[in-house]
């Protein structure tokens, strides 16, 4: 295939048997969502460029390098590839009132799209599941989420996965350590990189999430936002805690976080491993009280976090969790009557609930069979003129040794649920 009809550096297909683990990963997710009463809600792909850097901060990675940004060509309006879910979130809730109806608890997933040099763990386009909840002021929202993606982490088998906690404060507080970490950087302009010099006077604290390796140990000797915080944070900080603590939740907290959206107050949090190298955050989220009425709407506190699909995946892989095949039975047939009855059969099995693939394209016995093999099901339905004769079907188990049986063809059913082959439940009695 040439060059230059190769899918986009950094944007990747998911084959088959990935994206079967992929719809794994989300019927759980779902399950967990929904077991903590949380609603869909889908975003476009494509919002206003103004609503990101209104809402994720002019001076932020995102935004200055990260945006696949263009203009759109019928009216001239600057747009984007949503390269995060919040914002979006937001303006959907705000423009179709949804607080009007009290606070909200919501999810979505799907695409993001930021510029970033791809590597393990970073592509171009990547998936997020976010949580949000609009209109919740306590500490109590903020621990719901911590213990919900706790949850997450067992349903999905994962056990080596830290929180890492911390507060950004008010804005009041924020300003404060702002003078203070300006003038401690300022002390040491000689070990600031370019873009940390940049910044030193449009937004300081991004040079605290900077991965310059070289920038480390400054950033290590900064002086902590802790020390400034203001006594409502504090509170609410120490209130988040015990409660974490309530529920036996496990938690490092980390003075040097933060996050690389502006949008961020108060509590930040982010689940980190060890076991994906450099790229280790899983999942990363906090409060944002300020932004929906940033935004246009009435001041409305809120908190949420995002996991990092791909990452959260390659967890799972890592640790050899594997999905099961996406087959139960696989119908093989020969001879003309054998082809006429091969397709009732097979609807009857999947009246049963069992997942069927018909075999097509004719071939040997033998040809079929190790087809059927290859297809990861458990049980091949053999149906040659022989049985199609007598309106029966073999029944051969595939990955265990037992004898092949067989009987009626209406009987397939019960004696897959008698005999216990197909790890799927099997239901008789239906249309
Ligand atoms: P990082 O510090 O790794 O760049 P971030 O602070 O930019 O992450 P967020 O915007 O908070 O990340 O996104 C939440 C989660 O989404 C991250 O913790 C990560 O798991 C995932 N994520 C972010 N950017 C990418 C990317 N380019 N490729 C894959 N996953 C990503
Ligand atoms: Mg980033």
């Amino acid at each position: 295939m040439s060059a230059n009809l190769q899918a986009i550096r950094g944007m990747n297909d998911i084959l088959p048997e990935e994206a079967l683990a992929w719809e794994r990963f989300e019927d759980t997710v779902r399950e967990w969502l929904h077991s903590y009463g949380y609603r869909p809600i889908r975003m476009p792909l494509v919002e206003r460029t103004e609503l990101f850097v209104r809402s994720i901060g002019e001076v932020t990675d995102i935004v200055e390098k990260e945006m696949y940004t263009f203009t759109d060509a019928l009216n001239g309006e600057s747009l984007t590839l949503r390269p995060e879910g919040t914002a979006s979130c937001v303006r959907a809730v705000l423009e179709h009132n949804l607080l009007y109806h009290g606070p909200q608890r919501l999810y979505y997933s799907g695409p993001m799209f930021r510029h970033e040099r791809p590597q393990k763990g970073r592509y171009r386009q990547f998936h997020q599941v976010g949580v949000e909840a609009l209109g919740f002021e306590g500490p109590d929202i903020d621990a719901e989420h911590i213990v919900m993606a706790r949850r997450l982490w067992r349903m999905l088998g994962l056990d080596d996965i830290q929180l890492e906690l911390s507060t950004l404060g008010s804005s009041e507080a924020r300003a404060r350590y702002r003078a203070r970490l300006t003038r401690y950087l300022e002390a040491n302009l000689d070990a600031l990189d370019e873009d940390s010099r940049r910044r030193l006077h449009t937004n300081p604290l991004r040079i605290l999430d900077s991965k310059n390796p070289a920038l480390q140990p400054l950033i290590e000797e900064a002086p902590r936002l802790m020390d400034d915080l203001d006594e409502a944070s504090l509170k609410h900080f120490e209130a988040l805690q015990s409660l974490l603590r309530a529920q036996k939740v496990e938690f490092r907290i980390n003075p040097r976080l933060v996050r690389g959206l502006d949008y961020y107050n108060r509590t930040v949090f982010e689940w980190v491993t060890t076991r994906l190298g450099a790229q280790g955050t899983v999942c990363a989220g906090g409060r944002y009280d300020g932004l929906v009425e940033q935004l246009g709407g009435k001041p409305t506190p809120a908190c949420g976090f995002a996991m990092g699909v791909e990452r959260l995946l390659a967890l799972l892989k890592e640790k050899g969790v594997e999905a099961p095949a996406p087959v139960d039975v696989y119908v093989v047939h020969q001879g003309e009557r054998a082809s006429a009855l091969a397709p009732q059969v097979a609807e009857t099995l999947r009246d049963a609930g069992l997942r069927v693939v018909l075999h097509c394209g004719g071939g040997s016995f033998k040809s079929q069979l190790k087809k059927a093999d290859a297809s990861g099901a458990q049980v091949a339905v053999i149906i040659g003129d022989d049985e199609a004769q007598a309106g029966e079907v073999s029944v051969k188990p595939l990955r265990i040794a037992a004898a092949q049986l067989r009987v009626r063809a209406a009987e397939a059913p019960q004696l897959l649920r008698d005999q216990a082959w197909c790890s799927r439940p099997v239901a008789l009695g239906q249309a």
